[in-house]
């Protein structure tokens, strides 16, 4: 089992298979992005080698995310290769999910994280080329094929912070949890600022003017505070990464599509797999790397943001993977 030296034990993996994406969200990518160039990236065989070690030492989840992780060529060969192993969910912005989500749920698919930030068109444009009607349609099926969907929304003020009560609306009409993502330093043109920012509380502010929301039961290691919409079947979550994160009951690691390792999003410590696979290291040594590098895992930013510093920006989140 993997540990770090907090005693906090880690099980799941996010992988982030490309750092390219058809979308453009300005709180995810730099204005001129550069993007890895294929040899950067770690080959099919060498991804699947490395998932294999890793599961060697405990880890049981992995989730696929990017970049956008539809765009991966891969893909479903991919899934088929490690559905075995781990229980795969992916992250994605749903564009493609309306040719591809019943091949991934045959591949052996879990679960999708949807990210919609919007209900309206004229804002969705701003981000992405996808229909949000054809999105939201694929969702539907998705869910009624009795796969999990949970929809993920980052809330910036000045673009969706007034869209709040209609994704409860949402949730109670499609019978699918939403989650309000506090939106982070990682955009790639530090152009966040605490005036953009939207907190977990003040979102609750707003969301209890209209709605009786009661508090649910959060699992160990969750990212997410849940709470119930009373009479509406709503469900609505928080992940509360600056206001309120859970460093200390973290159980999640990440894996860039360069192949580095960071142990925590915030932190600028990674370790290199990518390079050592190359030089053909065994699978043992490999192991030893990535033990060591949980090992030393930063502790997290909860402290330091009770002691009111705000993390700084690390990496864009469309390398990062979210
Ligand atoms: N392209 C896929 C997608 O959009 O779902 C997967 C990658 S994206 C980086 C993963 C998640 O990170 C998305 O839900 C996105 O909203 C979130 N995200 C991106 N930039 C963010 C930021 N600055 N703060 C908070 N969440 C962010
Ligand atoms: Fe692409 Fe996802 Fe980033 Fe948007 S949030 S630019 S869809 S990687």
């Amino acid at each position: 089992m993997l540990k770090d030296k907090y005693s906090r034990t880690f099980t799941k993996l996010r992988v982030s298979l490309t750092d390219s994406c058809n979308y453009r969200c300005f709180f995810c990518m730099p204005q001129a992005p550069s993007f890895f160039k294929n040899g950067e990236m770690l080959k099919f065989e060498e991804l699947v080698r490395i998932l294999r070690i890793f599961k060697g030492e405990g880890i049981d989840e992995v989730k696929l995310t990017g970049g956008e992780p539809l765009l991966y060529p891969r893909l479903i060969e991919l899934v088929r290769e490690i559905s075995g192993m781990f229980k795969v969910t992916i992250t994605t912005n749903g564009s493609m999910l309306y040719r591809l989500w019943e091949s991934l749920a045959e591949a052996g698919v879990k679960g999708f994280n949807l990210s919609l930030h919007t209900l309206k068109d004229n804002r969705y444009r701003l981000l992405g080329p996808g229909n949000p009607l054809e999105i939201v349609k694929s969702m539907d099926e998705i869910v009624s094929a009795g796969l999990s969907v949970k929809v993920n929304t980052t809330v910036i003020r000045g673009f969706n912070e007034d869209e709040l009560l209609d994704f409860v609306e949402f949730s109670s009409a499609h019978r699918v949890p939403v989650r309000f993502l506090e939106y982070m330093p990682f955009d790639g043109r530090n152009k966040w600022d605490r005036d953009r920012f939207v907190s977990m509380e003040e979102m609750l502010r707003v969301l209890r003017t209209k709605y009786d929301l009661k508090p649910m039961r959060r699992d160990a290691h969750s990212t997410a505070v849940y709470y119930s919409a009373e009479g509406t079947g709503a469900v609505i979550g928080f992940v509360p990464s600056i206001s309120a994160p859970f460093c200390s009951d973290c159980n999640r690691i990440r894996l860039t599509s360069d192949g580095k390792l960071y142990p925590c999003m915030y932190s600028k410590f990674f370790v290199d797999l990518k390079t050592p696979v190359r030089q053909g290291i065994d699978d043992g040594q490999i192991a030893e790397l990535i033990r060591s590098a949980v090992f030393n895992k930063f502790e997290g930013v909860a402290k330091l943001i009770k002691e009111g510093t705000i993390p700084d920006h690390v990496m864009p989140m469309y390398k990062l993977g979210g």
